[in-house]
């Protein structure tokens, strides 16, 4: 049997010239509110407004293939125009929000000092005070609409946190593809900044170049999305169940308390070979997970302290 076999079908400058008129726009509209029914040329068309038929049709035949697909019967969606869809009711392409700084009630964990979320060009970013220590992930305005200051936090960190998820899976959360990890010290990765806070204790540099740092590439898009070593492992069964075992669903843990980089959790034991742990902790029971770094874990230690 031959293996698959997956071929480019359109251009990515045609498949977007293909959006840029407001009857096709329309027409993807037109079939979104049919629910997936099928829609006969004459009921889309009327669907749309337009009387010229000849001049909807040559719109029309512009989405077909990559939007809309065509069928004996009439017309209907393609994934990637329920995609399109999809973007324009999330506002991504079309909303725009502003959010003066909220504090987190949860402190820095790399060093403790108070952090604040901002929003701005559809992005999250949460700032430390004092350390280079921030998180940045893309986040559509919709998501937060709707929701008052002192809840955003938590629904942006959910998002974040089903956005980690499906990455850790294996999928890149801008184009779908296949994302690989590797692990490595912090400063192979992100360069220092040239100038720091002068309260930045020099001990504390040292440890900070000792974190983990996880990065998954893509290979389609070459998008680099980047995270701790806990971030990465909330999901992991070992981690599920310590908590589980210990009357906390992780899926209620506020990502923003566990998540980020936490000298104190999370560490690198040795360089060659790699080896990097990070360790959970619940009373004065713990669970640490030890990986290479192609985020294999190759050992899990338990500690019970009770
Ligand atoms: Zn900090
Ligand atoms: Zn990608």
């Amino acid at each position: 049997m031959s293996e698959p076999e997956f071929v480019q079908k359109a251009d990515p400058e045609e498949v977007f010239a293909a959006l840029s008129d407001d009857t096709r726009v329309a027409i993807l509209r037109a079939l979104w509110d049919a629910e997936g029914d099928i829609l006969p040329f004459s009921a889309l068309r009327e669907a749309v407004g337009i009387r010229d038929s000849g001049q909807f049709n040559y719109h029309l035949g512009k989405l077909v293939g990559q939007f809309v697909r065509q069928t004996d019967d009439g017309y209907k969606l393609t994934r990637a125009g329920m995609q399109i869809n999809g973007a324009i009711e999330a506002g991504a392409y079309t909303m725009e929000a502003s959010l003066e700084p909220i504090e987190l009630d949860s402190p820095c964990p790399t060093c403790d000092s108070d952090r604040t979320l901002h929003y701005e060009d559809d992005t999250v970013r949460v700032e430390c005070a004092s350390c280079t220590a921030s998180a940045r992930f893309g986040v559509p305005p919709n998501v937060l609409a709707g929701h008052d200051r002192d809840t955003i936090p938590s629904v942006a960190g959910r998002y974040m946190q089903s956005t980690f998820e499906r990455i850790t899976d294996g999928f890149c959360s801008f184009c779908d593809g296949a994302v690989d990890p590797t692990v490595g010290p912090m400063d192979e990765f992100i360069e220092a900044p040239e100038e720091l806070p002068d309260d930045v204790p020099d001990e504390f540099l040292e440890r900070v170049q000792n974190l983990p740092f996880v990065q998954y590439d893509c290979e389609q898009c070459g998008a680099t999305p980047s995270g701790s070593l806990r971030a990465v492992f909330l999901s992991h069964p070992a981690v599920v169940s310590f908590h589980y075992d210990r009357g906390i669903d992780v899926r209620n843990l506020s990502i923003w308390d566990v998540a980020g980089f936490d000298p104190e959790s999370e560490t690198i034991c040795q360089r060659e070979p790699f080896r990097a742990s990070a360790t959970f902790t619940v009373d004065d029971d713990s669970l640490t997970l030890v990986v290479d770094d192609h985020l294999d874990v190759v050992e899990i230690e338990r500690d019970r302290n009770a």
